[in-house]
């Protein structure tokens, strides 16, 4: 790694996290997939309600750290473009606590908290 650049070294701390994140909730889901066409029959009693449950949780928590990583990834890009830090929405500079604090943000804490500006990542 070549380390000149200190936001580059954050984000590819938090890419090489998510990476890993995404690798085990695949595993996991493998695992849950595996474990039902072990016993068919689950899907119809209350084991197989369970499963059918925690497989939608893996799923959902693998989507979301999917989407996490491909942010970073968009990061590092714009990391490596001069372009990191600034905001999608106004163009300001992203406040440095902000960016700390998730350093894949591209909107500044005003645009992203904006009414409908919102990617859908908390969509209920
Ligand atoms: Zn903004």
């Amino acid at each position: 790694m070549p380390g000149s650049d200190p936001v580059e070294d954050v984000l590819c701390t938090a890419r090489n996290e998510a990476t890993s994140l995404v690798e085990e909730l695949r595993e996991e889901l493998t695992a849950i997939a595996e474990s039902t066409r072990a016993n068919p029959d689950d899907e119809h009693d209350v084991e197989g309600s369970t499963v059918a449950f925690e497989r939608a949780r893996v799923t959902g928590l693998l989507r979301m750290a999917e989407l996490a990583l491909h942010q970073i990834d968009d990061a590092l890009d714009r990391c490596r473009a001069k372009t990191y830090g600034r905001c999608e929405g106004c163009g300001a500079r992203i406040a440095a606590e902000r960016l700390a604090a998730l350093p894949a943000a591209t909107r500044c804490r005003a645009c992203a908290t904006a009414p409908g500006t919102h990617p859908g990542l908390h969509r209920r």
